[in-house]
């Protein structure tokens, strides 16, 4: 069916609702039978802790936190509130101290209560338990991506689970599944990176690390997700976060649907909502989208959470309600569930009155209410409303940290590798400079200890930066370090400072080699909204001067998105990608600049050469077409810095015998798809191999090619190995022009590692 995105007229059409598919539990369900509208009301409403605790200035700081209990009493007791975000220890100094303020909560809830119902505690848990000190944090999501390994993302989402559970907390605002392909948008790095297909495949992985492999939440080591920003967050007009985004239907439903989609097969517990307007209307208030599209098309029975403030926003900013009473009728009848308020009570008071009036009707208050209590229910929380830190001896151990430093070292994209420059002899002198050379900060990028990362250093203190991590593997003689442009700490992200240029330049001389860590400094949501995509002025200064004096230098990029770096590239003999690679990013880099690891990382996006040319790799023919007819070289033709799926070896890796197991496919059918892969080089190494199709002719214009498939496999030197796929027709389908996923009849290519191979679908 069609995705009319108006706003429609709330429900009222005597169709489904999708309440119906709400599993019905006893123990909600009794429950429900007892409760007064406002204590239903008040499930539905999530304070931040900022509302209930005092004294809660900078973290860590000398005074412990403690709760203000009339502040708490009001929120638990008065307004009877389901729900507080923003948990996991952030604002405590330990996590016993955690604890206790955790634990004092809880008893409010279920003793001071009537019905005793637990408190759902969220927080965004997004690379690892992100505001608890000592927890193992990996890779952002596009570093992820980047392994193109399910097993790694899976474990991570594993041992994060832990190690929020160990936060006494079972709720994570994770997965971002909204596509990264604008590579202006602030939280690029957040998601998957550009292709529907890697996309949904990791989503399924860390849902399943998450919530576990049957999603059982009741296991004290599981936690539920939450995936988001639903729907079409990520790629505004502007490029800049929570801006207006206009997305025909059908682009929707090809490309921002599919990872939803499928997080909700793997099981996802929770959704949350895009902040922003799509074609003019709030998604919090979309009722065609949260409900008719989310609800009862995707069949998605889990809890809907709103944004920060946003039921506010659609009244304060989006003024499509003209009160705030009218936003939260407008959004509850949408199909939001609960509502992120974050501070303000006024919520409960209007959805009350609602009700009463009769424009919310109980039936939509009961559902929701089912959804919220339907988790809490499933996290065991009426069982075990606290987990206690004691009972969790791996948080932060040397085992979960080899994991995230394994998932880093896979992460790490080796785009350009001249003369083999890399790796380097370890007797080497070598000068280490830019703003990312000696900082924690920018290794984790935002949502590290704090929301934008601004206050990193003092949390790992005790990992490597890249320069402390050559210097133990290589020794400080080997390993100078000049800065020459430094990021300006107590301003804005994207302010840096030339500190001395000329002195980088006279260290050059004396080095071997010139390693130029930049990029970015770290940066969150809208404060990391962009002018210009290009990398600052005073970096690029930092790299001309080096580039000028004739050393070999490597680019290190530690960014969050793709800045355009297309006139530095050819100066430089190797660049890496180390997208924001966490805490062992500096070790992980470490070991692949000396050889000590290969690098494996492939783009999970298309680098982008051009500010004005930031097209996907799924794109359609007419965007090349000066490659398409031979024609002359159109300067507005698609030219791109490093492909999607591109990424080196220190081995060489060879391609033959693609098969397919028959050239006539049908709709109840499958192809098998095998094709070997040789370590032709002479060290260990590990390949992603890339299944893509082309359909060649459709009723609506094809992209050149979808990747359907990757495996990653290791290989010894002349080890080969036979790889497989199979592609069915429902793999290859496409959106039409009536909305409706279809595969048409006609002939495909399949393309893996530079062969082609056809067959027709019938
Ligand atoms: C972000 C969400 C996040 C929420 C709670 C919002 O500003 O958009 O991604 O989960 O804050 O911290």
């Amino acid at each position: 069916a069609g995705l009319a995105l108006v706003l429609a007229a709330c429900g009222t059409s005597g169709q489904s609702d999708g309440s119906d598919k709400v599993e019905r539990i006893p123990r909600v369900e009794a429950l429900l039978k007892q409760m007064t509208l406002e204590e239903k009301v008040g499930q539905m409403a999530q304070v931040t802790l900022d509302v209930v605790t005092v004294g809660n200035g900078p973290f860590h700081t000398e005074e412990p936190m403690r709760l203000d209990t009339a502040l708490l009493r009001k929120a638990l007791v008065d307004y009877k509130l389901g729900s507080i975000l923003n948990t996991a220890g952030a604002k405590a100094r330990t996590r016993e101290e955690w604890f206790t303020v955790i634990n004092q909560i809880q008893e409010m809830a279920m003793k001071e209560t009537r019905l005793g119902i637990p408190v759902l505690y969220g927080v965004d848990a997004i690379h690892g338990v992100t505001y608890t000190a000592g927890s193992t944090l990996f890779p952002q999501q596009i570093g992820q991506a980047a392994t193109w390994n399910r097993e790694i993302v899976r474990e991570g989402g594993a041992i994060t689970a832990y190690e929020t559970r160990a936060s006494c907390t079972p709720w994570t605002f994770s997965p971002v599944l909204d596509m990264g392909r604008d590579a202006r948008f602030p939280r690029m790095w957040e998601s998957f990176g550009e292709d529907v297909y890697l996309s949904s495949q990791m989503a399924h992985e860390i849902v399943k690390g998450y919530e576990g492999d049957a999603n059982q939440l009741d296991d004290p080591n599981r936690i539920a997700s939450c995936i988001k920003h639903f729907l079409g967050y990520s790629v505004p007009e502007s490029g800049k976060d929570r801006t207006p985004a206009l997305i025909p239907e059908i682009e929707l439903l090809e490309r921002h649907v599919p990872p939803f989609a499928q997080a909700i097969r793997s099981g996802a517990q929770t959704l949350m909502v895009n902040s922003g307007l799509i074609n003019g209307v709030p998604v919090h208030c979309n009722y065609d989208i949260l409900t008719k599209l989310l609800k009862v098309d995707l069949g998605f029975t889990g809890l809907v959470v709103t944004d920060w403030k946003d039921i506010e926003n659609i009244h304060t900013r989006d003024r499509v309600a003209a009160s705030q009473k009218e936003a939260v009728k407008l959004c509850i009848n949408a199909g939001i569930d609960m509502s992120m308020i974050p501070y303000n009570f006024d919520f409960c008071d209007y959805l009350i009155e609602l009700v009463n009036e009769g424009e919310v009707s109980m039936a939509r208050i009961d559902d929701a209410v089912r959804r919220i209590l339907n988790v809490k229910h499933k996290l065991g929380l009426f069982e075990r409303p606290v987990t206690h830190y004691d009972q969790y001896p791996d948080f932060g151990s040397e085992k979960f940290a080899a994991v995230a430093r394994k998932a880093a070292t896979e992460s790490i994209t080796l785009l350009k590798n001249e003369e083999n420059v890399l790796p380097l002899p370890k007797n080497a002198k070598v000068l280490v400079t830019g703003p990312n050379a000696n900082s924690m900060r920018t290794l984790n990028g935002g949502w590290s200890y704090s929301w934008q990362g601004d206050r990193v250093e003092e949390f790992a203190a005790d990992y490597s930066t890249i320069l402390e991590a050559l210097e133990s593997k290589v020794g400080k003689d080997h390993v100078m370090h000049v800065p020459g442009v430094e990021y300006n700490h107590s301003g804005k992200y994207w302010e840096d400072v030339v500190v001395d240029i000329p002195a980088v330049v006279r260290a050059a001389a004396k080095a071997d080699y010139v390693l130029m860590c930049i990029g970015e400094n770290s940066y969150c949501e809208k404060p990391g909204d962009l002018h210009d995509l290009s990398l600052s002025e005073n970096q690029t200064a930092l790299a001309r001067a080096l580039i000028a004096t004739g050393k070999p230098v490597i680019m290190i990029l530690n960014e969050g998105r793709p800045r355009i770096v297309r006139t530095l590239v050819p100066g430089c003999k190797g660049v890496l990608q180390t997208y924001l690679p966490g805490n062992y990013g500096g070790l992980a880099l470490a070991d692949i600049l000396y050889g000590d690891a290969n690098p494996s990382g492939k783009l999970p996006y298309t680098y982008p050469m051009f500010v004005n040319t930031l097209v996907t790799y799924d794109h359609k023919p007419s965007e090349n077409q000066a490659k398409m007819q031979g024609m002359y070289d159109y300067e507005s033709d698609f030219a791109v810095q490093w492909p999607f799926g591109h990424g080196l070896s220190y081995t060489t890796f060879t391609y033959s015998d693609l098969r397919l197991s028959s050239k006539q496919l049908t709709a109840n059918d499958s192809i098998v798809v095998s094709v070997t892969v040789k370590n032709t080089g002479n060290r260990e190494g590990m390949e992603v191999v890339q299944l893509y199709t082309s359909d060649m002719y459709a009723s609506i214009t094809p992209d050149v090619r979808r990747l359907r498939g990757f495996q990653k496999v290791s290989l010894q030197p002349d080890e080969a190995k036979e790889v497989q796929f199979t592609l069915k027709a429902s793999d290859l389908s496409f959106i039409n022009a009536k909305l409706q996923r279809d595969t048409e009849p006609g002939e495909f290519e399949v393309q893996v590692g530079g062969f082609v191979e056809k067959f027709e679908f019938q």
